[in-house]
């Protein structure tokens, strides 16, 4: 029996990151020049992870989600994709990557036990993608993307991040895209979280537009009404290909969010717009077994009453959540440290 918390909401999702350190630079997520990374002692070596996602499942959760920063930076990442493959309790072993490694990784995961990928990917043309990220790394991406393919991976996803004045314009080359190499796009609004420093409303475009867009190229589009705590709401086009809108900043779904977050130094995040973590890694090294560890995650969890997301949705002058100053003294409010 999964736990519940104040709204009725399991736990059953983990988004685990495995590094706050990242080879791209993206703009809606790591924009400045300088960051603060978190003490490489705090770190969680494998083992330590593999213990904490132990507590997890018996604490209810049966889905978990590699990330970071990026996390195919962290060396020997399918060691640990082994480790947790183990575990017959979870049902679905994922990871987000923005890709650039993945050719070089793509079969080693696939051997390890990893169940599906997510490829971070914002757009199809070059230059666009070195002024987003300011990496010249798109060719690596899209290599990482059919390497995927390569290797055997299914049910693989494209996330993309609509950014207005930057990729608006681009949302059935994505589509295509998808179709080409067989990856489901997901479209993400621009989000206000930690890291976004220069977020502003009048950039995001919403999943209205979105869809007013895509129905501009291909017709006719079906809401595929799905029950369930994916993030995604899911629609079909007229040739049966099938896409995905992440709505967090127009129309948030914390009414149904099973999920939460932890650092890769074992900090735990109820919310993606919690300002405060719990410690799990004092737990840990402490010498808590994973009973004790899961007994402290279900009390937690049984009083947990975020709605980040929705809360946001009040304000009327809305701007970036963090500013810089605040994000330099504290490097766990960042996305690239909570993981996306
Ligand atoms: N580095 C990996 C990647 O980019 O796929 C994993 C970590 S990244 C933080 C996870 C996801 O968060 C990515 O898909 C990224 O596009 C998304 N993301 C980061 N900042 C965002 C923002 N401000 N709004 C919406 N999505 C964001
Ligand atoms: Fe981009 Fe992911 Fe790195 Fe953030 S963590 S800068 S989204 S690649
Ligand atoms: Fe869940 Fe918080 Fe995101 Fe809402 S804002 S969907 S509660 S993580």
């Amino acid at each position: 029996m999964a736990v519940l918390d104040v709204h009725q909401r399991e736990l059953r999702n983990l988004r685990l990151s495995v590094t706050d350190r990242c080879n791209l630079r993206c703009a809606y997520c790591m924009p400045e020049e300088e960051y603060t990374w978190l003490a490489r002692d705090q770190i969680l070596d494998f083992e330590e992870l593999a213990l904490l996602v132990d507590a997890f499942v018996l604490a209810g959760v049966d889905k978990v989600r590699l990330t970071g920063g990026e996390p195919l930076v962290r060396r020997d990442l399918d060691v640990l994709v082994e480790m947790l493959a183990r575990k017959p309790e979870l049902r679905d072993l994922a990871l987000t990557t923005n890709g650039i490694l993945l050719a070089g990784l793509a079969q080693r995961l696939k051997r390890a036990g990893l169940h599906r990928v997510t490829v971070s990917l914002d757009t199809l043309h070059p230059e666009r993608f070195l002024a987003l990220t300011r990496r010249d790394e798109h060719a690596a991406v899209l290599a990482g993307l059919e390497a995927a393919r390569s290797a055997g991976f299914t049910h693989t996803k494209i996330d993309s991040v609509v950014l207005r004045g930057t990729n608006e314009d681009e949302l059935a080359a994505l589509v295509e895209h998808g179709k080409r190499v067989d990856a489901e796009v997901r479209f993400i609004e621009y989000m206000d979280v930690g890291g976004a420093t220069k977020w502003s409303m009048d950039r995001v475009v919403p999943r209205a537009e979105i869809l007013e867009r895509l129905s501009a190229e291909y017709g006719a589009i079906t809401p595929l009404h799905e029950d369930g705590s994916a993030p995604a709401e899911r629609f079909l086009l007229a040739d049966g290909t099938v896409f995905g809108i992440i709505a967090s900043t127009s129309a948030p779904f914390c009414g149904r969010c099973d999920r939460s977050r932890v650092t890769a130094d074992g900090q735990w995040f109820l919310c993606l717009y919690a300002r405060l973590g719990i410690d799990l890694r004092g737990r840990l090294r402490a010498g808590a077994t994973r009973e004790e560890l899961a007994a402290g995650i279900e009390r937690v969890w049984t009083g947990r009453g975020d709605r980040g997301a929705e809360e946001r949705l009040v304000h009327h002058q809305r701007g970036a959540l963090a500013p810089r100053e605040e994000l330099a003294t504290n490097p766990h409010l960042e996305m690239h440290t909570r993981g996306g």
